[in-house]
């Protein structure tokens, strides 16, 4: 219980709230006051094959797999509907249970809530197809759901990765199994019962709260899921790679880290609008960003003059109490990672990184660290090269734009990446080369639900949002029938 709030922490199994079959539990932590929030259903094997289970069982009974696509539409409508009206408890609960700010959490549900309307009107608006053959064939190729697909998904956006990845899975008809990140449960579990009240037949959602080596690996090593839809870092995503191998060759789907460059060039406008998106890219969800612009490169004709536009930008970004809704920053999620990026910005010190702001904890209880910028950074830099998953920004500066398109594309990672000029004909050259899912020209982290969210290299293989999300969910089946022509 906490601000007057009782939570949800049972696993949500074949339509019914229910304790792990081994009756354990795990805890959730407010990591702005260390206070405990619940103790949560901590899922195994036994839960999983129960809920797979429950799930293919739904799935050959057809009551969602085989509903007609309009009327799946209006279910998933009165969902989006049901997180509209419960759209302040839902931030409030991410909020609490992982730190973020209450203006991102807010921004975090506008996200989910719209995708979910997004991929409900797309479903009945998606044909087959009829291939051009000749007149002795009619040739089908049909669009099927793929049966049961486990979602697993991070703590950062709790509820907004959950809704990239179960909008389109559940708008194509399959049954889907939640996992959601062992450091954020709580809103999963209240989405479930908004989702058995928007009326989702029986085994349809089901979410298994529980650690990634316990439930994670069972749902991923399971013969009878069918896909696995992932967010989170790219060392697991390997994992699940290697499961779907030793087990079912089922679909895996990653969407994994980043280290985004961030490419300023000195013909840009308005240096301290520039200065401020840089700093923002970088600190908004205490960096705790899968595309955090991570990496700034600077021309080197401007770099002195801009880092110290960055650290005044930087100036109005500190961390505050999550539930204020003027704060920028909030808490880091929960000690581990707390500890992590410390121990980054240590290494970045004794590598011989500049620190220029921050580096320090906040002092008080709570997990809070201040936004850090380190100028001077090489490439060989462990700062500079690793995903550090927090407020820590790198500085690098470059001559050429031969010289930033090198270093940008330098990482195994390629979520993300920015430029900011004035010259179309630099900004065409520079974006064709960047080895990045999106580029963002001239802005950070714009996109809507219209489009693709993924990355290439490391960062994954999978594309989240846009109907193009709804191709991975699906089969293509080819239906080829012999005709008489007399
Ligand atoms: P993580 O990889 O540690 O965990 C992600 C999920 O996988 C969690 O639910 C976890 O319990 C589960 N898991 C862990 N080990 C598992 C295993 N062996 N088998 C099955 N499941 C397992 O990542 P995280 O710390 O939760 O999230 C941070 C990472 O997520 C960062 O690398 C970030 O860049 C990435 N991320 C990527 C995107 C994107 O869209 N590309 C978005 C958000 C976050």
């Amino acid at each position: 219980m906490a601000a007057g709030l009782a939570f949800e922490s049972r696993a949500f199994i074949d339509d019914a709230f229910v304790d792990a079959a081994s009756g354990d539990t795990f805890e959730s932590r407010n990591p702005a006051t260390g206070e405990i929030l619940a103790q949560v259903a901590s899922c195994d094997e036994p839960d999983a094959e129960r809920a797979v289970a429950v799930a293919r069982e739904a799935f050959a009974g057809g009551e969602w797999s085989r509903l007609a696509p309009g009327k799946r539409k209006r279910i998933l409508l009165r969902l989006a509907d049901l997180m509209e009206a419960h759209k302040h408890e839902l931030a409030l609960i991410d909020t609490l249970d992982m730190g973020k700010p209450i203006s991102s959490s807010l921004g975090d549900m506008a996200g989910a809530i719209g995708c979910i309307r997004y991929q409900a009107e797309c479903i009945d608006k998606l044909y087959g197809e009829v291939a051009p053959t000749g007149e002795e064939s009619l040739a089908l190729v049909l669009r099927e759901p793929l049966g049961v697909v486990a979602a697993i998904v991070p703590w950062n956006f709790p509820l907004m990765m959950t809704a990239w990845k179960i909008a389109p899975a559940l708008a194509a008809g399959n049954s889907v199994i939640l996992k959601p990140s062992e450091k954020s449960p709580l809103s999963a579990l209240r989405l479930a019962a908004l989702a058995r009240e928007a009326g989702l037949p029986r085994g349809t959602f089901q979410v298994l709260p529980g650690f990634g080596h316990t439930a994670g690996k069972a749902l991923a090593l399971s013969m009878e899921v069918d896909c696995l839809a992932f967010t989170g870092s790219t060392q697991v995503g390997k994992q699940l790679m290697q499961y779907a191998g030793q087990s079912n060759l089922k679909r895996v789907y990653l969407e994994c880290g980043g280290k985004s460059p961030n490419i300023v060039f000195a013909d840009c406008k308005d240096l301290d609008q520039v200065a401020s998106h840089a700093a923002a890219a970088i600190f908004h969800n205490q960096g705790e960003v899968c595309i955090a612009g991570s990496r700034l490169l600077v021309e080197n004709a401007i770099r002195e003059e801009f880092v110290e536009r960055v650290l005044k930008a930087a100036e109005g970004m500190q961390p505050g109490d999550p539930l204020d809704p003027d704060s920028f920053m909030g808490a880091i999620v929960d000690e581990t990672q707390h500890r992590r990026i410390l121990d980054y910005i240590r290494q970045g010190v004794e590598e011989g990184a500049r620190l220029r702001s921050g580096g320090q904890p906040l002092d008080g209880p709570g997990l809070f660290i201040l936004p850090t910028v380190f100028d001077g950074v090489t490439p060989s830099m462990t700062i500079g090269r690793e995903e550090i998953f927090g407020p820590v920004l790198s500085v690098f500066g470059f001559d050429t734009e031969e010289e930033a398109i090198f270093m940008a594309n330098d990482t195994p990672y390629g979520l993300a990446a920015g430029l900011w000029s004035q010259d179309i004909d630099r900004i065409m050259r520079v974006t064709r080369r960047l080895q990045s899912g999106q580029v963002f020209v001239n802005n950070w982290a714009g996109g809507d639900q219209t489009m693709p969210f993924g990355g290439v290299k490391q960062s994954g293989n999978g594309r989240d949002k846009s109907h193009h999300s709804l191709e991975e969910y699906s089969e293509l089946k080819s239906v080829w029938m012999a005709l008489q022509t007399e």
